[in-house]
């Protein structure tokens, strides 16, 4: 996975620099130069074990937290990819939170103080399925939800979400500065793939319980959702937290993809496990020589006993 060629295939897809971003430029269906799912599943092995062994590092060095938003639409994937990507990580080493419609208690705060008090420890990596970035997502595609909100209607204005990019931008540079390295995927799905895995949700009875109706009424709004997740990539990309916009008509290539930019992001960090001082040294040769004299003597024999 650290080839040239593994490391450009997770770069294509990065956007540090939103400018010029354009949605309509992007293939939900692009593999990029993988030609077969049976290379990706290789490959994504392999990157799977490199993520084992980075995550060992990034726990024991204890300086770093590593946060990775999902974002998507229905059915993109996301649970699949988080489920792929971290199933060989330690479990102690990872964290993941949904963030689903907010309660009474989440809307008597300010946005961002459900995630916050979320987000990774140092030595760890966190997980955000869905995240603040659906205040400008859902809440833009349907108005009604910010009115719920509570804000003063007079700090409401007609830039609200301009607004809010500017707020994430911000938390976001806070968050870099204080080691937190943020990584943002947008699972990039299709309409008409969608469309398939809404209906083989209907069909297949192992499938049958992930049905929402909600989620086939919300198609209604799909032009809306691509206008404000463009809208989203084109003012939050930053260099301290890029998002990636990962092809997602193809499962195996999302998670490949997945993979190969936290290994990036983790290789980037020279993760090293923590040097041994002189007194440690002394500690682990007195502890050894204790140890060495026990097993010499051997177990000690309980009196009384046939
Ligand atoms: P799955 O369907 O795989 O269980 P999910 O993330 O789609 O996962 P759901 O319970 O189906 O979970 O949906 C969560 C819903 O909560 C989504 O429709 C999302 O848009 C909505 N939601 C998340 N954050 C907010 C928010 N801040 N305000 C309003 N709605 C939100
Ligand atoms: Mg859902």
């Amino acid at each position: 996975m650290a080839t040239v060629k593994t490391r450009s295939l997770a770069r294509r897809h990065r956007v540090v620099d939103g400018a010029r971003f354009r949605l309509a430029g992007e293939d939900p269906a692009d593999t990029g130069p993988i030609a077969t799912k049976e290379r990706a599943q290789k490959l994504l092995a392999r990157g799977i074990q490199r993520l084992r062994d980075a995550q060992e590092r990034l726990y024991a060095q204890d300086n770093w937290a590593v946060l990775l938003i999902f974002q998507a639409m229905d059915a993109a994937g996301k649970d699949g990819a988080i489920e792929h990507v971290m199933s060989g990580v330690n479990p102690q080493g990872c964290q993941v939170f949904s963030f689903k419609a907010p309660s009474d208690e989440e809307l008597d705060h300010d946005f961002m103080w459900r995630t916050s008090k979320n987000l990774p420890e140092r030595g760890r990596v966190g997980i955000f399925n869905r995240s603040y970035y659906e205040e400008v997502l859902v809440v833009r595609v349907h108005p009604e939800i910010l009115q719920r909100q509570k804000l003063p209607p007079k700090l409401v204005a007609r830039n609200v979400w301009k607004q809010r990019f500017e707020d994430i931008v911000a938390f976001e540079r806070y968050l870099a500065r204080n080691g937190v390295v943020v990584l943002k995927f947008f699972l990039n799905v299709s309409k008409e793939e969608q469309q398939r895995r809404f209906l083989s949700r209907i069909d297949e009875p192992a499938k049958q319980w992930k049905f929402s109706g909600a989620d086939v009424r919300e198609r209604a709004f799909w032009d809306d959702y691509m206008h404000a997740y463009e809208d989203m990539i084109r003012h939050t990309s930053s260099a301290h937290a890029p998002w990636y916009v990962v092809p997602a008509d193809n499962k195996w290539y999302t998670r490949l993809v997945v993979a190969t930019a936290v290994i990036d992001a983790l290789d980037e960090l020279h993760l090293a496990f923590p040097r041994v001082g002189a007194e440690k040294k002394r500690e682990l040769g007195e502890a050894k020589r204790a140890l060495e004299k026990e097993a010499l003597r051997g177990p000690k024999r309980r009196r009384g006993r046939a």
